[in-house]
């Protein structure tokens, strides 16, 4: 039997509704700076879709692109602006960078306590002590699409096959605190497809087309897809061969899975960071 289709853009919808009377709630807009450097195309579409979904929700918004030649020194002294602004409640900073800034020493300029995309140490390290205060916005968007489809975690196989500090890392952090059994994978893993099959939850977060193969699914399984890969003829694809949908119990399509989630939890840390800020909620 075919899988379910996790239809992501209905989920954001969904999460938008509820993200609208926490913002009315709150006695002054929230407030979201955003900062591209450079003319990445990708990086363009992503921040225009943030600015997008800000504006719909009636946000303050501070937004900047700066060119390529920006030099670290003056993007440190625009992150050190904002992280003083009253009217911002989160900071976030585009990537990739150009290669002439350290994108490390930027993302840790940050204010923690404006940290919406939850990249910062202390972020991460509250993360993984399990009392996580801002979590990155894709593997907190994962773990929402998976407690929107019902998928259940408590004792459950999974694997996440990526191990950046954006995604797979803290999702297998997220993942073993739902009580999951979680086996994390990435380019040295011997045999990963023996891993694939043994796992009732897979996600993928490489960026490489076809990297898991429809046949090491476990039938019934719950996959999700994170990877967004441009094909030479202009499609987007995930990392999961398509024919995984005979064999899955339930898929994330690409585009249109992971993605809008990954937009919904940006505005839902930014309310969080606006509702601390103005004491609605503790830190
Ligand atoms: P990344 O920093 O490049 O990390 C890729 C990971 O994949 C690394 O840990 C790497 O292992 C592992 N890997 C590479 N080749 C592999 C292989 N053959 N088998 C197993 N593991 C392999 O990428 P990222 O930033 O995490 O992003 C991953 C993908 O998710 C990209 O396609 C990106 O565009 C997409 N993404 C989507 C969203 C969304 O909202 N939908 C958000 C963020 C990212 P090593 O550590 O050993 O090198």
């Amino acid at each position: 039997m075919a899988a379910r289709l996790v239809d992501g853009r209905a989920l954001a919808k969904r999460h938008g509704a509820a993200l609208r009377a926490r913002v009315a709630a709150l006695p002054r807009p929230p407030g979201l700076a955003v900062v591209r450097v450079g003319d990445d195309p990708a990086s363009a579409v992503y921040v225009a879709r943030k600015e997008q979904r800000a504006e719909r929700l009636g946000f303050h918004r501070r937004n900047f692109a700066l060119p390529a030649a920006t030099a670290e020194a003056e993007l440190l002294a625009l992150v050190d602006e904002l992280n003083a602004d009253p009217a911002v409640d989160g900071v976030l900073v585009q990537l990739p960078l150009p290669p002439h800034i350290d994108a490390t020493r930027v993302l840790d300029r940050i204010h923690p306590d404006r940290d919406v995309d939850g990249f910062h140490p202390r972020n991460l390290g509250l993360l993984a002590q399990g009392r996580p205060r801002f979590v990155p916005c894709t593997p907190r968007g994962v773990m929402h699409l998976l407690a929107e489809e019902g998928v259940a975690l408590e004792g459950r196989r999974a694997v996440v096959i990526g191990r950046s500090n954006i995604v797979g890392r803290p999702l297998a952090m997220l993942l073993e605190q739902a009580h999951a059994t979680v086996t994390l994978c990435h380019s040295r893993t011997r045999d990963l497809g023996a891993v694939v099959a043994e796992a009732e939850v897979v996600v993928a977060a490489v960026g490489r087309p076809g990297t898991v193969r429809a046949d090491w699914i476990r039938p019934g399984a719950a996959v999700v897809d994170v990877g967004v890969n441009r094909l030479p003829d202009g499609r987007l694809v995930g990392d999961v061969e398509p024919a995984a949908v005979e064999r899955a119990g339930l898929l994330t399509p690409v585009p249109g899975g992971v993605g809008p989630l990954t937009i919904s939890m940006l505005m839902d840390n930014t309310v969080r960071a606006a509702e601390a800020a103005t004491g609605l909620r503790p830190w």
